[in-house]
């Protein structure tokens, strides 16, 4: 008799913004399963989902472990798992609805693999999760409104079969919660240009800043990004972390992939909340409106819609300032509904253009004597010299082509500013196509005091 089983077991929304991390929790289960003999099929899957959902604490990340097991052990399992999610759920904080799925099966089905694609561009509502998760025999658990079920399910539909990235995330010990985070920052700019291109979003070039350690009172020491395990293991290894770390773990992601962008044609089948790209003209030149945010409009055959490149956006804001009415473009962005006073927008996070309109500037011609710009005498009245004081009735106005300041090319907004999912040009052309299971020595580690 087989006694071995698949399990997937996804976990969201257990955090709120005074604390909490569903990746933590994640972290400790890791570890709290091995005393089962589980044997891990794949590194644990950090799924972002819409950035746009409006419910979401900070980057909307779903969690999901994928192992098998001695199916004497299953019960246990699912206890271990319960109690850790109840323990690390901040359940009674406002917005914290927790989730935890369980699903035994060797293959994710498509339906469901559908679900988690739909919740990384869309919305999507509880009773679709359930209908997966039942139809497949699975089991879900949820707190308060439930809703974490729906990133529960998706992080389990989510296989990452095509691109992927790695994330290296380090914990802080309990009691330095909350404080700043001690690791020497020159180390962590050396280990970005001795791990260049293959890590991605450490550093913030423009304003010289770290990102790799988060703000909030969460207990993530530092988040790595990179192209392999390997690579994020050695940029760790790189970095001088100044405070003691509790644990670390490495993890596969959907991020910097741009799974949350869709093609949409024509732009009239556009909605809100959805991250969008579409290929358009520029119908209205761009405009600084307060706060130094320019917003421009643009349109193909079905409609017009505005798009916003915001202060934080670095380079971005800088390109789309020198766009022009006819400049041919794809943007690629958040949509946010129109309101009273502001109509569907496209919060942009990259605008390609494809190609620039020319500007002709029209001027009067020199005169043929004296090589002096002409005056004009009126509309279809010729022009004057007011040197050799001679009128020619016959020149015309002559066009001048001014030089833009932009070129073709793809533009992404500034590392600061970037959503998880949004794919930075470092990442071009190291997409991955598929993932064979291989899993590294020591992906995990936990400090034993
Ligand atoms: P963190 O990134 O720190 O884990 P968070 O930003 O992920 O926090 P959550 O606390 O998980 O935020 O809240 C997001 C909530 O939205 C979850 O309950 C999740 O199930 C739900 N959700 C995620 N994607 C969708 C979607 N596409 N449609 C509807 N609900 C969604």
């Amino acid at each position: 008799m087989n006694t071995s089983q698949t399990m997937h077991i996804g976990l969201d929304d257990t955090d709120s913004t005074k604390g909490g991390c569903t990746t933590y929790l994640t972290a400790v289960l890791i570890e709290e399963l091995k005393k089962f003999n589980v044997n891990y099929l794949d590194y644990p899957g950090l799924i972002r989902l819409n950035p746009n959902v409006p419910w979401k604490t900070r980057g909307n990340g779903a969690l999901c472990l994928r192992f098998t097991y001695n199916i004497k052990f299953e019960e246990e399992i699912k206890d271990t798992a319960i109690k850790l999610w109840d323990k690390h759920s901040m359940a009674k904080e406002k917005g914290t609805d927790p989730g935890i799925v369980f699903l035994k099966m060797a293959n994710i089905p498509p339906e469901l693999t559908a679900f988690s694609k739909k919740a990384q561009t869309t919305i999507v509502n509880l009773k679709e999760a359930m209908v997966v998760v039942q139809k497949y025999g699975g089991e879900a658990l949820g707190q308060n409104s439930c809703r974490g079920i729906i990133g529960a399910t998706a992080a389990i539909g989510e296989t990452l079969n095509c691109d992927h990235t790695y994330e290296l995330i380090a914990y802080r010990k309990p009691e330095n919660n909350g404080t700043k985070r001690q690791v020497d920052e020159t180390s962590i700019f050396e280990m970005d240009k001795k791990t260049y291109p293959y890590t991605f979003n450490n550093v913030d070039v423009d304003t010289k800043r770290i990102i790799i350690t988060p703000r909030g009172p969460d207990p993530i020491l530092l988040g790595i990004r990179g192209e392999t395990p390997e690579v994020v293991k050695e940029a760790f290894h790189l970095v001088k972390t100044i405070e003691p770390v509790e644990r670390w773990v490495i993890f596969r992601s959907n991020q910097g992939t741009d799974a949350h962008l869709k093609h949409i044609k024509p732009l009239s089948k556009i909605e809100p909340y959805c991250s969008v790209i579409v290929n358009a003209t520029v119908s209205q030149n761009p405009r600084v409106v307060p706060l130094r945010h320019i917003i421009f409009s643009v349109k193909d055959e079905s409609r017009e819609v505005d798009c916003a490149a915001y202060e934080p956006t670095g380079n971005l804001r800088k390109i789309a300032k020198e766009l022009k009415v006819g400049d041919e473009v794809q943007v690629f962005g958040a949509t946010h509904k129109a309101t009273d006073i502001k109509p569907l927008t496209i919060n942009l996070e990259k605008i390609g253009i494809s190609k620039l309109t020319q500007i002709i500037r029209l001027e009067n011609p020199v005169c043929p004597n004296c090589g002096k710009r002409l005056k004009s005498m009126g509309k279809t009245q010729g022009f004057r010299c007011e040197k050799c004081k001679e009128k020619f009735s016959n020149l015309k106005k002559k066009g001048t082509t001014t030089p833009r300041s932009i070129k073709l090319g793809l533009y992404v907004t500034s590392p600061r500013s970037q959503r998880h999912l949004t794919k930075p040009i470092r990442r071009y052309g190291q997409e991955k196509k598929n993932f064979t299971t291989r899993l590294i020595d020591n992906w995990n580690y936990v400090c034993p005091n």
